[in-house]
Order: structure tokens, then C-alpha cells, then sequence
């Protein structure tokens, strides 16, 4: 049986592919895929949730509007493992947790599940006009919060008391006809409470119970928290927790993939592959559209080298449901080139986004990735060629796949925080079946099932990754089979071709 390691993973919303995970299931059955993909990240709107597409879950329920049991019986049968989110950081305020914290107050057995602010920083500051206490500079100078203003939701209590408790990501409130107000928020856990870690096993549990073979760890640096300390990376916390997980998943033999957006130069990914977890590789989406603007790959080559010198264990990708990772590539790319990619893509119809408001550091671009190759066929393949000849399990947004553009009125339906959307469009059954047809969609899917069938593809594998001007070759070699990417970045030129058994052949070439 061939090795489903480093084998190709689908990344979907449960309703991206034909409405809802059925459709996914469909699209992956089909003849035109079957055999492209061995894993499928299914995103969290999987679970019941609200804010966040997702992100912001009520309980890990699986959503029946879009998902079915049977619909993960399909995949298993297909042979298709599952990657899954566990969103330690938060739950939403529609919990059953919060919902009975905001029934009994503090005769809630959940009453130190979430994060009371004010209790938080007692001592720490004082108590402004809203309520909200204003922790002194000192406790907060190493903190980084992600939006201006305090992170907090104001939630209002059954009997009319209010309270705010730590909310780092989404909120909204909302108020019907009758001023009665309605509360949404990823609302941050205590990862003091005993109830906390209940909640986490059981969560491990029931991820696992899903399929699940890979767990991403998402937003996992915010959970620790101490007043004075840093609340993103808190030092040794982060780390604690991360082992306390580890061993919570053991039994499972689920992987764990801390999710973490940091400059390459403080090398968090470096202390993370240390630490025996596998490594996002966030860096790979933007060195190709570097790689291609610049017609060079030495900094994707200097990159892959390192991947491979090191042993570190990566998901690549090019695009996915957030933005294109930019802030990553500080210490990999010079500034000013950084700079000017991010100009390109602006220009190319992307948006930037910037981490916390008011100091304007960007974070990364929303964009599709080939609106971001400038809408070009040929560098769509070749990057797609590119990352299945990285190191690591390649991770496929499906818009990607299809070639989606930028999607404004999505990005406008979703007002002032639906910057994402752009790069989430659904795609109806029938879109799908047209897109099928192109040949930049069943490139890649060609190119997919090389990657995820030929034996040259294998952990063990001996990979080269050289630049030289514009070209860039790309080598794995295991045993008597080689695949090898040769191309140039001037034109999107490129032959694939392979070696079995002293016998060569070109399998593809634009
Ligand atoms: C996810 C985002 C999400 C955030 C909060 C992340 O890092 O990728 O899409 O908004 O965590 O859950």
C-alpha cells in the first residue's frame, strides 16, 4: 500500500464543492479526481458554529445542514483521511458553556470557563465608565491584542448585570425590534479550568471519532494568558499546554499541527519542528508569487533546502480560507521586496490586511491566489507543480484548484470584516462539472495523482530543490524512481518528467 504520509490533502468548507459535504464527497468519488487526494481538511463550519465561517464553535456536533455521518463513512471508504480543526483558543457565546454561565451567573458550574476580564486583571488597573477595566501600561507593554481597544465582548446577564470577558477574535451584537440584545463572539477559554481540560479531552476524542488523523491547532498561541506576561507565545505556558495536548491525542494517534502566523526570523517554526510537531508552511505561498516576480527561485530553493536539511515534517500550501501569508516572510525575503509583492498584489485586485489596526503592520493579503499570479493559466500549473515538488504534505484550497478569481461582491456582501470572503466563493455542482472541463483544473489534478501515486514521492526520499537564474529544478528519488521538475520562472515553462527503472518519460510539459 502506498504511503499516505506526504499524499495530497483537499482544503473545503463542507458546502465549498455542491452545497455540502455530500457534494464534496461526489466531487472526490468522481473519475476526473478519484486518486488526487488521500486527506481532506474539512473546515469547522463541520461543527455546529457561528461567527468565523467556523471558527467560532456552539459544540463539535457535526452541522447536519451540511454534513452527515454517513457523508465521513464515504470518505473513509474512499480512503481518505481527515485533517480537523480543534479551536482551543475559544468557543462561542452560544455554547451551552456560556449559555448556562449567562443563565447563573456565578452559580454556573461554568462560571471560570471563559475568561472574566475584570477578574482577570484585579488589581491591575482600574475600572472605567463601561465597566471594563483598564489594565495599567505595565501589565499589558508585552501583550498584543489583535483589534484596537480592549479584546472584550460586554455580555449582558439574565438579571441585567454586565460583564466583560476576554474575546480575542470575532464578535457582533446584534438588537431585535424590541432593543433586546443578541451576542455572538469566539469567546477565549480559561485554560485553567479543570472543566477546560475536560472539555479539550473530550474534544480530542471526538475529533478523533470523526477521522481525524491530523489535528491543526488553531490560533493555539492565544490560549495562555497571564497579567504581565505576553498573551501570544507566552513562555514556557504555550509549550505546557502544547505537551498536555499531545498527550491527550497520544492515544488517538492523531498528529498535532500547531497553527502559528510569526515572522520567519523569530523561528517559532524552528522550535515547533523541534518539538516533534508537524510545521505549517507558511512561507511556500508567498516565495512562489515572489519567485515568479522576480523571475528567480533562489529564496523558494534556499527555503526548500532547509526543509529538507532539517527533517522538519510541513503541510504546504498556496492558498487557503485566510489571507496570503505575508508577515511570515520577514528575515526570508528583503523588506523591500516584501513590500513590493505586496503592491502587486494590490494591484492584482488583493487587499492587505493588517494585524492590530492602529500600529499598521501588515499580517497578510486576501486575495485568490490566481487573481495573485495575475490571473494566468500557465504560472497557476507551475505553481501547483512547484508546491507538489516541496517537501511536505500539500495542502489544496479548492478555489486554487479551480481557478477562482476574487470575489468583491462576496467580500462586500460580508461588510466591514468580510475581507476573507474574496476567496471563498462556493462552488454550485454545476460550476463544478464546468470546471472539470479546463485545462488548468485537470493539470492540476493530473499532476495531483503523479504526486499522490508515483513511488518516487515517498518519505524516504532523496529531494534536490537548485535555482539558477530564472530556471528552478525540483528532484525526488526513491529507489530506482525519480520524478523531476524542471522549469523556468520567466515564462511558466516546465517539463515534469520521470524515471522508473532506467526508463525516462516525460509525463507533462508547457
Ligand atoms: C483561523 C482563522 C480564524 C482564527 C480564529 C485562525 O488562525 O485560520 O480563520 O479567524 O484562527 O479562530
Amino acid at each position: 500500500m502506498m504511503d499516505k504520509s506526504l499524499g495530497p490533502m483537499l482544503n473545503a468548507y463542507p458546502d465549498s464543492l455542491g452545497g455540502n459535504l455530500r457534494g464534496a464527497v461526489q466531487f472526490l468519488s468522481s473519475p476526473e479526481v478519484r486518486g488526487a487526494f488521500t486527506s481532506f481538511y474539512i473546515l469547522p463550519s463541520l461543527f455546529h458554529s457561528d461567527l468565523d465561517r467556523g471558527f467560532s464553535v456552539v459544540d463539535y456536533g457535526l452541522n447536519e445542514e451540511l454534513a452527515a455521518r454517513e457523508d465521513l463513512n464515504a470518505l473513509e471508504d474512499l480512503g481518505v483521511d481527515l485533517k480537523l480543526d480543534f479551536i482551543l483558543n475559544h468557543l462561542s457565546v452560544q455554547s451551552p458553556q456560556f449559555q448556562d454561565l449567562l443563565e447563573k451567573g456565578e452559580d454556573s458550574e461554568y462560571k471560570d470557563f471563559f475568561i472574566d476580564w475584570n477578574k482577570f486583571w484585579a488589581g491591575c488597573g482600574e475600572i472605567g465608565a463601561d465597566g471594563v477595566l483598564e489594565p495599567a501600561p505595565e501589565y499589558t507593554k508585552d501583550m498584543f491584542f489583535r483589534k484596537p481597544g480592549l479584546p472584550v465582548l460586554l455580555v449582558e446577564f439574565q438579571d441585567g448585570s454586565r460583564k466583560p470577558y476576554w474575546n480575542t477574535f470575532y464578535q457582533q451584537v446584534e438588537e431585535d425590534e424590541q432593543g433586546k440584545k443578541r451576542y455572538l463572539g469566539q469567546m477565549d477559554l480559561n485554560i485553567k479550568s479543570p472543566l477546560v481540560r475536560d472539555f479539550y479531552e473530550r474534544t480530542l476524542a471526538r475529533l478523533a471519532g470523526y477521522g481525524a488523523k491530523i489535528v491543526r491547532l488553531d490560533a493555539f498561541a492565544y490560549a495562555p494568558k497571564e497579567a504581565g506576561a505576553r498573551n501570544f507565545l507566552n513562555q514556557p505556558g504555550t509549550w505546557e499546554l502544547l505537551g498536555q495536548l499531545t498527550e491527550m491525542a497520544k492515544p488517538y494517534g492523531m498528529a498535532l499541527l500547531p497553527e502559528i502566523h510569526a515572522s520567519y526570523q523569530e523561528g517559532t517554526y524552528r522550535t515547533i519542528a523541534g518539538k516533534g510537531y508537524m510545521v505549517y508552511d507558511f512561507f511556500l505561498p508567498g516565495l512562489v508569487l515572489d519567485a515568479f516576480e522576480q523571475k528567480s527561485g533562489r529564496e523558494l530553493a534556499r527555503w526548500a533546502n532547509e526543509v529538507i536539511g532539517s527533517g522538519m515534517r510541513t503541510v504546504n500550501m498556496l492558498g487557503c480560507h485566510d489571507g496570503i501569508p505575508v508577515l511570515d516572510l520577514q528575515g526570508l525575503l528583503p523588506e523591500e521586496r516584501i513590500q513590493s509583492l505586496i503592491g502587486t498584489l494590490v494591484k492584482r485586485g488583493g487587499f492587505v490586511k493588517d494585524l492590530h489596526g492602529a500600529k499598521n503592520v501588515y499580517y497578510q493579503v486576501n486575495a485568490t491566489y490566481y487573481s495573485a499570479l495575475g490571473e494566468d493559466d500557465r504560472r497557476m500549473l507551475l505553481a501547483r507543480a512547484i508546491q507538489l515538488f516541496m517537501p511536505g504534505k500539500p495542502q489544496v484550497w479548492y478555489l486554487d484548484l479551480f481557478a477562482g478569481r476574487n470575489d468583491y461582491e462576496a467580500m462586500a456582501r460580508g461588510g466591514a470584516g468580510g475581507h476573507k470572503e474574496i476567496n471563498r466563493t462556493n462552488l454550485s455542482g454545476g460550476e463544478v462539472s464546468l470546471g472539470l472541463e479546463r485545462d488548468v483544473v485537470r493539470g492540476q489534478l493530473r499532476l495531483l495523482k503523479l504526486r499522490a501515486s508515483c513511488p518516487a514521492f515517498r518519505p524516504e526520499a532523496e529531494i534536490s530543490v537548485a535555482a539558477q537564474g530564472s530556471g528552478l529544478s525540483m528532484r525526488w528519488t526513491t529507489g530506482g524512481d525519480s520524478a523531476e521538475l524542471t522549469a523556468d520562472l520567466e515564462d511558466a515553462s516546465f517539463e515534469v518528467s520521470l524515471c522508473s527503472g532506467g526508463e525516462s518519460s516525460v509525463f507533462m510539459r508547457q
